[in-house]
């Protein structure tokens, strides 16, 4: 029978077996849009990066969270919750009741509370504690979320410059170091922007890849003048990665096969639509997409179960997803970048994307981290996108809330140094209290 004392022994040996009082240590978290799990394969050319592998952990790959957009992954990562956990489920998405819209974050209403109350984020959870978080062009930072916002967010802009991203850094390890801050977390959006716009395997990528090198061969210079080895950790993530687009070969006009006035709401284009029919119609444009090649369309209990999409409230009554590589589209002739289309490829078009099934190899991410809670040089199995919260969490001294990912993907890239002292404790604390 257990009295009240070795209750509450086992209670606080439970919590320090789990782990719990691993971490309370600072962290800072950088968040690489679009960067594709093999754009650092060369590491002997990148000395920064390089130096961040020997000095910790980096997985082979993430799997992002379906849809493999920016928006849901953002959140996926900073939750540890699926898309419809969440509900955040595009970069674009509508919804019927209110017929409001969230476009790719632009937009006023995007700010509204119904798009980000789905669940908490890490950052609205370290300030409810007391702590205090500095973002740095992070999507979404400058929102109330539940009543609460950041200390520090200097609001998103397009395509931060390096020098935005130096200066980040440079901000960031000064707010944790002096104490006013215990999370920082940073955005970067430049490695994708060129991935769009050049694909995935083109010299301007390799290029923003060089470049952000550099900036964190700075990073570490820092964190060495400013005695933060010991006290810090840091963790680098991607959203998603990307894929090749073929000019003019891959892209399917929805116009071809439907009507479009039959459509009430048409949102994104690209790998995933969504697409409300007129009710009436809802069958004959089901049918109609039903036959059209090189994508899917799905009524919503038939979206697979593995993407942890269909219960969102703002999916869509019917969603398409293409097939990869594929694009699709209303029609070439509405696409801004179409707008004098010939034979000649048009200006603008963009030669990468991303957002297509999870499990599609080129989908893929990127975790790495260092710091004293990290194991040194270790490459580990891949991870999901849903699995970095606890890890955030944990490192960071806080309990995480209920979510989606699996500790026992994470645990290994773990130093188990300091759960050890904790089992250790645990251990006498229940022998003693068992000896009374
Ligand atoms: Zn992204």
């Amino acid at each position: 029978m257990s009295t009240p004392t070795s209750t509450l022994a086992f209670a606080v040996a439970t919590l320090l077996l789990s782990g719990n009082c691993l971490g309370s240590r600072k962290l800072l978290v950088f968040l690489i849009d679009g960067f594709r799990y093999d754009y650092m394969d060369d590491l002997q050319s990148l000395p920064g990066f390089k130096a961040i592998v020997d000095n910790g952990v980096k997985v082979d790959y993430t799997t992002p969270d379906f849809p493999s957009l920016s928006y849901p992954n953002y959140y996926t990562l900073m939750t540890g919750r699926y898309c419809d956990v969440h509900q955040m489920t595009g970069n674009y998405m509508w919804d019927q009741a209110t017929t409001k819209e969230f476009l790719i974050g632009t937009n006023p209403d995007s700010r509204l509370p119904m798009w980000w109350d789905g669940s908490e984020p890490i950052w609205v959870t370290m300030q409810k504690l007391g702590k205090k978080v500095f973002m740095y062009y992070w999507p979404g930072c400058e929102v109330e979320i539940m009543g609460v916002r950041s200390s520090f967010c200097e609001e998103y802009v397009y395509d931060p410059t390096v020098k935005n991203l130096t200066d980040s850094m440079e901000n960031a390890l000064n707010a944790l170091r002096s104490g006013k801050a215990d999370m920082a977390a940073v955005y970067y959006e430049k490695i994708d922007i060129e991935g769009h716009h050049y694909g995935p395997m083109s010299p301007q990528v390799k290029t923003a890849v060089q470049r952000l090198d550099v900036a964190f061969q700075a990073l570490n210079q820092k964190i060495k003048e400013k005695d933060l080895r010991d006290e810090l950790n840091i963790m680098m993530f991607s959203d998603h990665g990307m894929t090749e687009l073929k000019w003019m070969e891959k892209v399917i006009e929805l116009d071809r096969s439907i009507n479009m006035s039959d459509i009430v709401k048409m949102m994104d284009r690209g790998p995933v639509v969504s697409l409300w029919p007129k009710q009436a119609k809802y069958e004959e444009v089901y049918r109609a997409l039903s036959s059209v090649r090189n994508m899917k369309v799905y009524r919503r209990n038939e979206i697979p179960d593995r993407f942890h999409y269909k219960g969102g409230k703002f999916v869509s009554s019917l969603t398409l997803v293409a097939d990869p590589g594929w694009f699709i589209t209303e029609s070439k002739s509405k696409l801004p970048f179409w707008a004098n289309s010939s034979s000649q490829e048009p200006e603008g078009w963009q030669h990468g994307w991303h957002g297509y099934d999870n499990e599609f190899v080129d989908m893929r991410g990127v975790f790495l981290a260092q710091g004293p809670d990290f194991k040194k040089n270790v490459r580990a199995a891949p991870i999901r996108s849903v699995d970095v919260y606890n890890l955030m969490c944990k490192t960071l001294g806080i309990q995480p809330l209920p979510n989606n990912g699996s500790w026992s993907r994470v645990e290994y890239l773990l130093n188990g140094s300091v759960s050890l002292v904790g089992s250790i404790w645990a251990f006498i604390l229940v022998v003693v209290v068992l000896s009374f």
